[in-house]
């Protein structure tokens, strides 16, 4: 047996173990992906030696027993078929998920391979695959190889169907990676069974298609935070997928970083950057190798595989290094660490659960306080659990008029009577009871649908002002609430204006209340809002004042003609002497600016009293009326009720 051309499996060879030991020496995330792929890189870098060794076998060991080259030439065989499954089973992977793959799916990947198995395993008395003639050494393919090529080739057709059938899942540049590797496959599948039988390309073709995939669809660098040096977010999500698909218990500490923020505001990027990975670092030192996971901006988490180790050396270690301010470079940086450990299968059912938990637990926090340990208590998980719940109810609101207006009456001291209102939204019916504004509108800011509510709002008031001609019934304008998001859009004046263009609403018959946290956050873009709105004959109140910071100065720079005084400060002045001092002086001093004065939550007639004596302009309050739908509000109006 002589003249095979083996050059090519020992350039094989070369290769392959230099991807092979390139592999294993990098930190490889541990799914099911990487798994596969470690499967087929050992299955190729073994069939690549023993084809080496046969070839040897036959061209140098002249007298060695028959049946080493029959076990040798079939081993060979059996690690290639082993990797061309696997290869199929690493694109389904890849595709389909592992957790839907079906029992048909499995059927596909194993009945080849398990097939070629044995007839490889009892080739020796079938001689069915090949055949090596005892005295020349001379391998002759039987009938039986023809079958392993096709079963080879069956492989490489089903990848590439289910590569081209799945496109939408990989990128362009995978796709590619995989016709192409089905298509190279395939063709040494041909040339060895036909045209070329004295070259040996099927290891050349298996080492060539492996690294290949290495770099398109194993990516090596894609789960790594190269600037942390830590496992990054998709590595995170890829991890945590695998271990649920197995449904393997396993823990996680979450962490949030509060203070980066300051620092590279202060500090600069290049310092902040340096803060991140100096706590990366401590981590790393901290933690069993390869647990440390940078998901977001400031969010880390270590993964606690099979629940492996204990949390409290680690959790001790944090909180002492964050009992002080942390000092990098000489600079005393104050940081502060939130915690929270959470627990699959016990706490969260899904990768999404996770991830929005991690989220929900993890929010922002007041840099001077210490650091935390969120404990994720039942309470907790119900709180997120209503959350989730309103969410939805605001999003179908949206979609299907789910909301209405109310409006509470406005009493005028000069006038005697009922002179504006205010217009107050409400969810029209829900499942899970009643939901107040004060918990959906601050959920909506957060998801973006504020804009569309007060959207609704400005048109559902605007509405029913033309409709109702309000101002004849002498409520001379009617107060709507801008949120804070709605403050920083540059083109809030226009969309205005125009929505009460289209309803000929007066300007002057609109008044706009925002409070001190728009001011601040919406900054510039507020006050051009204001001036051009203001120049067309609209009016601004600042509300819930008393509430926030009440920078006097910084207030007065915006043009308010109304000041809101928040329902704490009414009644806290109706129970303290002191309190009471504050709000006659705060009156007094906002009346000396031209101020007009709203007082908000009056609910007795004593406390209306106290307000006018001290020289309050308007009262809004249960006390009047309170929040009372369309029709309703036009029968207090009225005088009807
Ligand atoms: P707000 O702007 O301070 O509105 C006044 C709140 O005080 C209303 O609560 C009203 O029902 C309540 N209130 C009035 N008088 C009394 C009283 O005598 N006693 C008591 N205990 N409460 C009184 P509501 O309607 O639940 O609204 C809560 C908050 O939700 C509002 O506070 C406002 O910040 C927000 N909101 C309501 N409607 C809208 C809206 O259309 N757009 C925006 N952006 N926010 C809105
Ligand atoms: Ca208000
Ligand atoms: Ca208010």
């Amino acid at each position: 047996m002589v003249g095979y051309i083996y050059y090519y499996d020992v350039a094989s060879l070369v290769f392959c173990s230099f991807l092979l030991i390139y592999f294993f020496s990098r930190r490889n995330v541990r799914n099911m992906q990487t798994g596969m792929y470690a499967i087929m890189l050992i299955a190729v870098w073994i069939s690549t030696i023993l084809s080496v060794v046969v070839v040897c076998a036959y061209e140098f060991l002249f007298n060695i027993s028959i049946w080493i080259p029959y076990t040798l030439e079939a081993l060979y065989s059996i690690f290639l078929d082993l990797a061309i499954a696997a290869f199929y089973c690493y694109i389904m992977v890849i595709t389909k998920g592992k957790k839907n793959l079906t029992r048909w799916d499995m059927t596909r990947i194993v009945t080849p391979y398990a097939i070629a198995f044995i007839m490889l395993v009892t080739n020796y008395w079938t001689k069915f695959v090949f055949s090596i003639d005892t005295v020349t050494g001379v391998l002759t393919f039987q009938p039986g190889k023809y079958i392993l090529f096709a079963l080879s080739a069956l492989y490489m057709t089903m990848g590439a169907y289910e590569a081209y059938m799945n496109r939408g899942i990989l990128s362009k540049g995978q796709k590619w990676a995989v016709v192409i590797l089905c298509a190279l496959g395939a063709n040494a599948i041909f040339l060895q069974c036909t045209l070329l039988p004295q070259v040996l390309l099927m290891q050349i073709a298996a080492t060539l298609s492996t690294m290949s995939l290495y770099f398109t669809l194993e990516n090596p660098g894609e789960y790594r935070d190269k600037l942390l040096d830590t496992w990054n977010r998709l590595a995170f999500t890829s991890i945590t997928s695998t271990e649920m698909d197995m449904n393997r218990p396993f823990s996680v500490l979450a962490m949030r970083l509060d203070g980066i923020k300051y620092v590279n505001e202060s500090l600069g990027v290049s310092f902040g950057d340096k803060v991140l990975h100096e706590f990366s670092q401590f981590l790393t030192e901290i933690t069993p190798p390869g647990t440390v996971y940078h998901i977001s901006g400031m969010r880390f988490v270590i993964m606690n595989r099979k629940c492996k180790f204990e949390w409290n050396s680690i959790l001790e270690s944090l909180k002492e290094k964050f009992a002080e301010p942390v000092i990098i470079d000489g600079i005393s940086v104050n940081l502060k660490l939130s915690m929270c450990i959470i627990r699959y299968p016990d706490q969260v059912s899904s990768r999404q659960d996770l991830m929005d938990i991690i989220k929900y637990v993890l929010k922002e926090q007041d840099v001077d306080g210490s650091s935390v340990l969120i404990e994720l208590t039942d309470e907790l998980l119900e709180r997120r659990h209503r959350e989730n719940a309103v969410l939805k109810i605001i999003k179908d609101a949206i979609l299907t008029d789910g909301f209405e207006m109310h409006y509470q009456p406005i009493y005028s001291v000069e006038k005697g009577r009922y002179a504006s209102a205010e217009a107050l939204i409400r969810l029209k019916n829900t499942e899970i009871g009643y939901v107040g504004p004060d918990e959906f509108i601050p959920l909506a800011e957060q998801n973006g649908m504020i804009l569309d509510i007060g959207n609704y709002v400005f048109r559902e008031v605007c509405r029913f002002m033309s409709e109702n001609k309000l101002w004849e019934q002498g409520i001379d304008y009617i107060e709507v609430n801008l949120s804070v998001m709605q403050c920083m859009q540059e083109t809030l004046h226009a969309k205005l204006l125009q929505i009460m263009d289209e309803y000929q609403i007066p300007y002057h018959r609109i008044n706009l209340e925002i409070t001190e946290t728009a001011a601040v956050v919406s900054n510039d873009t507020l006050k051009r809002n204001m001036d051009k709105l203001i120049d067309k004959g609209i009016s601004f109140a600042l509300d819930d004042f008393g509430t926030g910071y009440s920078n006097i100065a910084y207030i007065f720079s915006y043009s308010f003609d109304m000041i809101k005084l928040d329902k704490s400060m009414v009644w806290s002045a109706m129970e303290s002497e002191k309190a009471q001092k504050v709000l006659k002086h705060t009156i007094k001093m906002l009346k000396d600016m031209d101020m007009h004065i709203v007082a908000e939550g009056v609910e007795t007639l004593e406390q209306a009293e106290v307000l006018k004596e001290m020289g309050c302009d308007y009262f809004q309050g249960f006390y009047y009326s309170r929040p009372v739908n369309e029709q309703t509000f036009l029968q207090v109006v009225s005088g009807e009720k």
